[in-house]
């Protein structure tokens, strides 16, 4: 059968590494030059499998609303007129009821756990280098309330099957030592131990040449404008080529992976997705002193920072905007970024040569994504993977590329998307 891709971020590569795997014709379709030239460029980093909790949880909604008015607040919410923000908001809300976050950890968590076994098996496999570094993720407390309330949260996930452990400031010293220069108030963290930190931009590059070099056709500069579809089906997939014209593409399958403009495309053929651009930012800097730069990634519980280590680069992502599709930099939000590194890791990098990014994650109220058949009948998802789609990513691969092959997939909860 051939499989039509749309779009190579790290779920498009992954869903045409796997459907090839799978032994399927496949083609990607990408409006950019290269793959993982869009959300999944330059993010936080982490392969966070242990770490699952949504944003929509039951102490999010007085957060939030704290937040409103700090220009440099971890989450920030511009109201527009626009019914999808507005919808997604309010089903964010729902999200926060201890049922639904309860429910949602354990599908994260289950994606996550499959996830982090098929990027193993898969970077044997191929022999994969992305800067990944196998350390764990340890994720830190400044204020002893927000410590203890993560210890239920921890058993919770301990139970679902994650390695989490509560450690002490002392042990989190043993098990980071860059910590010792730190200027602020660490209470405590939790640890993660299997999880990891690598390039994701780097890993979707790597595997799209390994994809390419098992068959697999990307058109990159290849923008879609229309998606046809007739008696429940789609019949094909209008695209500007390269040198301007215009073209008619068409398989026997198509696979959506288009990020944030999911639900744009879709709603035209009547299937609504409930995806909102999470607008991020990241901070890439240049390690000056190696003894003051960290190995383990880390998150920072109050900013809502994630930091890992790519080589000898330090990445810094976080932030989250409600504010539409524009990929803007806020000079505040940059330097709210740097300040609090450089807080943390007192002189490990200089702030002038830090090089600034956003990008849009495609943001579901509960974080978990779509992934599976659509009601149309040759249509299918790998969208909305939200603060986690680099975690997520060859797990969800594998789930589509069985769920496209009429095989029962390994996360339960996918075949019913
Ligand atoms: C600041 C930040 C930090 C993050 N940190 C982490 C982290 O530490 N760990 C983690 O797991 N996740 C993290 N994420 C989330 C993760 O990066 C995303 O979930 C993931 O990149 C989404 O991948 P995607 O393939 O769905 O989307 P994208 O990477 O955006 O891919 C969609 C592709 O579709 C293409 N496309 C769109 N429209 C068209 C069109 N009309 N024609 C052709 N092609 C089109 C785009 O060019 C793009 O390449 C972070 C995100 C941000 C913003």
């Amino acid at each position: 059968m051939h499989v039509m891709v749309l779009g190579a971020g790290v779920i498009g590569t992954t869903s045409a590494w796997f459907l090839r795997q799978a032994g399927h014709d496949v083609s990607v379709i990408e409006r950019e030059s290269q793959p993982a030239s869009e959300t999944s460029f330059a993010n936080g980093g982490q392969i966070s499998v242990s770490h699952a909790e949504p944003w929509a949880n039951p102490s999010a909604p007085l957060k939030v609303l704290r937040w409103l008015f700090a220009d440099d607040a971890p989450l920030l919410f511009r109201p527009r007129l626009d019914p999808a923000q507005w919808r997604w908001c309010l089903a964010f809300l729902m999200e926060c009821r201890p049922c639904r976050t309860r429910d949602n950890i354990a599908k994260i968590v289950e994606l996550g756990l499959h996830s982090r076994r098929m990027l193993d098996e898969t970077r044997a496999e191929l022999g994969l280098h992305y800067d990944d570094l196998q350390r764990g993720i340890l994720h830190f407390y400044t204020s002893q309330a927000e410590y203890d309330a993560a210890v239920a949260p921890a058993a919770l996930m301990r139970k679902l099957g994650c390695d989490l452990e509560m450690v002490d400031r002392e042990r989190m010293l043993e098990i980071e030592p860059a910590l010792r220069f730190t200027n602020a108030q660490i209470v405590g963290g939790s640890m993660t131990y299997a999880d990891e930190s690598g390039d994701a931009c780097a890993f979707t590059r790597k595997l799209a040449d390994k994809a390419a070099g098992r068959g697999v056709a990307f058109k990159y500069n290849t923008t879609i404008v229309t998606i046809e579809t007739a008696r429940g089906t789609v019949t094909g997939v209008q695209v500007r080529e390269p040198d301007g014209s215009y073209k008619r593409l068409t398989a026997d399958a198509y696979v959506v992976a288009l990020g944030s403009y999911s639900a744009g495309w879709l709603k035209p053929l009547g299937i609504n997705l409930n995806i909102y651009p999470a607008k991020g930012y990241s901070a890439t800097l240049p390690v000056r002193d190696p003894e003051r730069a960290y190995t383990v990634s880390l998150t920072d519980d109050e900013y809502k920072i994630v930091f890992s280590r790519l080589g000898n680069r330090l990445r810094v992502a976080g932030t989250a905007e409600l504010s539409g599709y524009n990929l803007g930099l806020n000079a505040t939000r940059c330097q709210a970024l740097v300040r609090r590194t450089l807080e943390i890791f007192p002189d490990v990098a200089d702030p002038a040569k830090a090089q600034f990014w956003t990008g849009l994650r495609p943001a579901t109220p509960s974080n978990v994504p779509y992934i599976g058949k659509s009601k149309l009948k040759n249509l299918y998802l790998n969208t909305g993977h939200g603060t986690l789609g680099w975690t997520h990513s060859c797990g969800s691969g594998h789930v589509l590329a069985d769920i496209v092959s009429g095989r029962r997939p390994a996360v339960s909860w996918a075949a019913a998307a």
